[in-house]
């Protein structure tokens, strides 16, 4: 029999967060290794999705999303960030930042074109790359504030390079992109002709005073910026897969054809409970996430602190990648596997985010989690001191 599979598959690897969901299932442990938020839906964006059902709203959308959430989209980034989108011709609404993801890559990259990529990175960016047919290439940041200098960007740049990834705030590091940082990113893919494709899903999700900025909104970069951001986080509705895509007109209805290719359209009465989301909850509600998500990150640091489990505070997102070096374990599974069967608490083995020995040191753990069970995982986490 010659039956095969593609040669695709060759790139396709178990991730190891799937895996350790599994493992931690089988030892009744607590999971914090998988970006889940089980933190309860606003009640608005749930009214919204129900009554759009309830109104018969359950039909195809346009491909790039219902106009009322576009609409909501755009004011939204002129209210906060004072960027003036086009709703009709610069958002694409996909099946979650994934999707907007998957549809962006298919749309700018060609098989063998290089894209520089931060590292510790998030997974999905490279697999993705991966799935196109892309090659990553790895700028790495140094600890302990995850910085790097436009030589490291000069050094892994080729004649191939077509983008550059910035995932700000960044999953699992919680770097903020500061203004400078962001403006060496900028100032480099002007001087090489690169995309900058910019994951903002954590957009609020910001703690110590650190603001939110995009490559857009610097001077010169909306033509050559791809924005791509989602709700999953932001009202803790991981499973209605609703995200999107911002960029200039050139690209975006190349961008709306593989959205509509692959996923047709994101689910439409979903689509309605995020726009209602959009529009009736203000400032107070993103602050409210950042003074809630900053609480449970000082709770759960100080926790890892004192077991000697020393933590990179994140400034935004919410994850925190921890230091295992005097756990026992030669690489980040087995440093991760010792805290599962020792304090019955699943992270995520440092190795998945780099592409080389780069995470051996460390695991992350997800503290997007209701307090009764981050204070159950961090008294379980007792037993590791
Ligand atoms: N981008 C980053 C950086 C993430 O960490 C995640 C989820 O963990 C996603 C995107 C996924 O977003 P969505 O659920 O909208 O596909």
């Amino acid at each position: 029999m010659s039956l095969s599979l593609s040669e695709r598959c060759d790139c396709a690897m178990q991730s190891e967060i799937r895996m350790m969901s599994i493992e931690c299932a089988r030892h009744g442990g607590i999971n914090l290794s998988q970006g889940v938020c089980d933190t309860p839906v606003p009640a608005v964006v749930r009214e919204g999705a129900s009554d759009a059902i309830e109104a018969g709203r359950n039909t195809y959308t346009h491909y790039a999303g219902i106009a009322s959430l576009r609409a909501a989209i755009a004011t939204k980034h002129r209210r906060l960030y004072g960027m003036e989108i086009d709703a009709h011709q610069e958002i694409i609404v996909s099946a979650g930042a994934t999707g907007a993801m998957y549809s962006v890559f298919q749309a700018l990259l060609n098989p063998g074109d290089e894209v520089i990529v931060f590292e510790p990175f998030y997974g999905y960016h490279v697999s993705t790359l991966h799935g196109c047919g892309a090659r990553p290439v790895f700028v790495t940041l140094r600890q302990p504030d995850w910085s790097f200098e436009s030589a490291d960007l000069e050094g892994a740049v080729t004649a191939r390079t077509k983008a550059i990834i910035v995932n700000t705030p960044a999953n699992p590091s919680g770097k903020v992109f500061s203004r400078e940082e962001l403006g060496m990113v900028a100032a480099f893919a002007r001087a090489h002709d690169l995309f900058v494709i910019t994951d903002e899903i954590y957009e609020h999700f910001l703690y110590d005073g650190a603001e939110h900025l995009s490559p857009a909104m610097l001077d010169g970069m909306r033509e050559r910026t791809v924005i791509v951001s989602g709700f999953s986080k932001t009202f803790s509705v991981t499973g209605w897969r609703v995200g999107y895509a911002i960029c200039d007109r050139k690209w975006a209805s190349s961008i709306g054809y593989f959205n509509d290719l692959f996923y047709v359209c994101a689910p439409a009465p979903l689509q309605a409970g995020v726009a209602r989301g959009l529009k009736d909850l203000g400032e107070s509600y993103y602050r409210g996430l950042s003074e809630e998500y900053g609480a449970k990150r000082d709770r759960f640091c100080e926790v890892l602190d004192e077991i000697g489990l020393k933590p990179s505070v994140p400034r935004g997102a919410y994850y925190v990648l921890a230091d295992t070096s005097r756990l026992p374990g030669k690489t980040s599974r087995e440093k991760a596997m010792h805290i599962l069967l020792t304090a019955g608490v699943a992270s995520v083995p440092g190795g998945a985010f780099y592409h080389d020995r780069g995470g051996d040191n460390f695991v992350r753990f997800c503290f997007a989690k209701e307090d009764a069970v981050l204070n159950e995982a961090c008294r379980r986490l007792g037993k590791l001191a």
